[in-house]
């Protein structure tokens, strides 16, 4: 399947994040018999193993809920369209026992296998990156003592110092650097020896975007970038990223690879990029699958987007 938009950038519900420090509705609706919860076991959400439900998460009465793990309530996603509210919850079990029908799934191969419709791909990104965080996070970075959650899952305090701590986001950069009708596609090791993919790397404190794009491409590849623009940006929850995707000119033309970050990185012919997109590239060279923002990257650079 072909998506034409990255996978996690939609979500059908409505945050409630105006809401979150009522004390009495957040309590109100945990306590709703209608709320629904989706519940992950380990990095792995239950969805439907079959022909899925309505939008094929598995979700959850609160009656029917499996032990969470200790210290991370349930947190909010938001409301519906019918003003059913939505929560996810981490079970305690990682390999959590799976009654008829259920699968427990990575939200990777779910957003690769389409088990989950688009609307609900973003909630489940929202869920595993908030998660993730309580999970790592029931300690005070500041003294050492008990955290608890507060505002629905968007905060947690310590009980000791009283101070807040708040859910993170990692901006990523990510980044087509094209020269003339060339583009700039390296291959990490980690990634299988065909598929070649736009430069990426973390965003530093004190760094614009920008410039941690043109510093992340010169590192790895030792090209050197001028302008560069936004095109997009996408959750990419794992965990808890976001991709930051830009197109931009590359100054220089000589490749001097970081043997650390790249096994390899090329410049490619807009017409050999075209070629590993559609299948045809005579050395079965490919770019990463539709789910990533560096597949629509490398579209619309070639566009010229
Ligand atoms: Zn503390």
């Amino acid at each position: 399947m072909t998506r034409l938009t990255p996978a996690f950038m939609q979500g059908s519900l409505e945050r409630l994040s105006g809401h979150r420090n009522e004390p009495e509705r957040v309590a109100a609706i945990l306590a709703d018999a209608k709320s629904r919860y989706a519940v992950f076991s380990g990095d792995k959400l239950l969805v439907h193993a079959g022909p899925a439900g309505s939008d094929g998460i598995w979700w959850h009465d609160r009656a029917d809920l499996p032990n969470a793990i200790s210290g991370v309530e349930p947190v909010l996603l938001g409301l519906d369209a019918d003003g059913v509210a939505h929560f996810a919850m981490q079970a305690a079990d990682p390999e959590l026992q799976l009654g008829a029908g259920q699968a427990a799934v990575d939200l990777r191969s779910i957003a690769l296998q389409g088990l989950v419709d688009d609307g609900m791909l973003g909630v489940a990104a929202q869920a595993r990156a908030l998660l993730h965080w309580h999970v790592r996070h029931r300690f005070c970075s500041n003294c050492g003592a008990t955290t608890v959650a507060g505002e629905a899952g968007y905060k947690r305090v310590c009980g000791a110092c009283s101070a807040e701590h708040f859910p993170r986001t990692d901006p990523v950069v990510i980044i087509a650097v094209v020269r003339g009708s060339s583009m700039l596609l390296g291959r990490s090791g980690r990634f299988s020896p065909t598929m070649y993919s736009t430069l990426a790397g973390f965003v530093e404190p004190g760094e614009t975007a920008e410039d941690a794009a043109r510093r992340e491409v010169e590192e790895e590849s030792g090209i050197k970038v001028g302008a560069v623009r936004y095109v997009m940006s996408q959750p990419w929850p794992f965990p808890a990223n976001l991709m930051i995707g830009m197109i931009g000119e590359g100054l220089s033309e000589a490749i001097d690879i970081d043997p650390d970050e790249l096994a390899d990185a090329r410049w490619f012919s807009f017409d050999e990029v075209r070629a590993m997109c559609d299948g045809r590239h005579p050395e079965e060279l490919e770019i990463p699958p539709s789910i990533s923002i560096a597949h629509h990257l490398i579209l619309a650079a070639l566009d010229g987007r």
